[in-house]
């Protein structure tokens, strides 16, 4: 986060692999956090290299974020699931929410271990809100886990958000798939809202973050406008639709050679 301390590399949490890079450190960096090592700092140069503005799509994609998230806390909403939500940043979901709803319940997931030793130590101290080391590939685990460990009633709107995690979800782990299970166990009220690496992204960066980061979790797979406009099915698709995220947040905000595109659909 942008006042976590300096990791060193002597120092290394366990199940941390500082010679690989990882998208929440990649994106911490662009952030201008410090959780981040060397082989990070790399690749987010390789990609600025190109696309220099990327560090403010970077910011863009926070308040995207929080945009959402507000909707969903107008509309009434006192549960959100921030799924794959990095190293933590301030502003934060729970403390947007809790301007609107104080015992909102916000639960924080990531896979990453790094991201949720942070996420944990900041949440000791707020009630209502968790951390969970969990996978968003294994919905079924992670859903009993929000039930059980976060005091998340489904059976009342909730609203998720994967904001720059689904292009990270290869197609062989069927990401359509696995959002469908998300939406089946959310209640009538309930708001999904993502960002998601678009194929109209500039080819530079698309090799940059698919070919140079293979076989890593840094990975991204871009998709099309009509495949990501699936992980909606079943949704009414609210504000602009399935857009380059800039167009969510205001008419005259720079495009970027990085296309990130934003949805949010609420369920009926
Ligand atoms: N959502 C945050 C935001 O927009 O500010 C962070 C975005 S960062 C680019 C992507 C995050 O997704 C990383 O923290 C990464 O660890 C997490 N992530 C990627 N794949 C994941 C998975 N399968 N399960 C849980 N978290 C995942």
């Amino acid at each position: 986060g942008v006042t976590g301390p300096q990791p060193e590399i002597e120092r290394v949490p366990q199940g941390v692999d500082p010679h690989e890079p990882r998208s929440a450190r990649v994106y911490d960096y662009l952030l201008g956090g410090k959780d981040n090592y060397e082989v990070d700092r790399a690749l987010a140069h390789r990609i600025l290299a190109v696309a220099p503005e990327t560090r403010s799509l970077a910011w863009f994609s926070r308040k995207f974020l929080l945009h959402a998230v507000r909707t969903a806390a107008t509309a009434g909403v006192r549960q959100f699931v921030d799924l794959g939500s990095g190293i933590p940043t301030s502003p934060n979901v729970h403390e947007v929410v809790h301007e609107t709803h104080p015992a909102a319940r916000v639960a924080y997931v990531d896979n990453d271990p790094v991201v949720f030793v942070h996420c944990n130590a900041l949440m000791g101290n707020h009630p209502g809100v968790t951390a969970l080391h969990a996978d968003v590939r294994r919905p079924a685990e992670l859903i009993r886990r929000l039930e059980t460990e976060s005091g998340i009633d489904f059976a009342a709107p909730v609203a998720i958000t994967l904001v720059g995690v689904l292009h990270y979800v290869m197609d062989d782990e069927n990401p359509a798939e696995l959002v469908a299970r998300y939406r089946e166990a959310m209640a009538p009220g309930s708001y999904l809202a993502f960002t998601h690496g678009a194929d109209i992204s500039h080819p530079e960066i698309i090799e940059r973050t698919s070919q140079d980061a293979r076989n890593s979790s840094a990975q991204v797979r871009y998709r099309s406008r009509d495949e990501v406009t699936t992980f909606l099915d079943g949704l009414e698709n609210t504000g602009p639709g399935v857009v380059p995220l800039q167009q969510w947040l205001a008419d005259d905000l720079p495009e970027t050679k990085l296309v990130l595109y934003g949805a949010v659909g609420r369920k009926r």
